[in-house]
């Protein structure tokens, strides 16, 4: 059984709230399974806004690795965050249309 909703399309929804969401995860176990992946990601950055461990070798502070990242308006970011921050990227994108 193949679905033809796209993640983007799963985003697309998950962002605006919409009722069709559910409406589909109720006959879709595979979108199911990844809109609470979304979601997941989506509670990892909500909730992690002062991460306890910085990832890094090198401890030089927060304000260096703002720097080296080029991120201003995070005050830290993992390497595993910026696939989930590109996918924000698109969500708003998708959410302009
Ligand atoms: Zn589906």
């Amino acid at each position: 059984m193949s679905c033809k909703v796209s993640k983007e399309q799963l985003w697309s929804w998950i962002d605006r709230d919409a009722p069709e969401l559910e409406e589909h995860l109720a006959t879709c176990p595979q979108c199911r399974a990844k809109a609470a992946e979304i979601r997941a990601g989506i509670e990892t950055v909500e909730s992690a806004p002062e991460p306890a461990t910085v990832p890094l070798s090198e401890k030089i502070g927060p304000y260096v690795i703002q720097r080296l990242l080029g991120k201003g308006g995070q005050p830290r970011v993992h390497p595993e965050d910026l696939q989930l921050e590109v996918d924000f990227g698109k969500l708003r994108s998708l959410g302009a249309r």
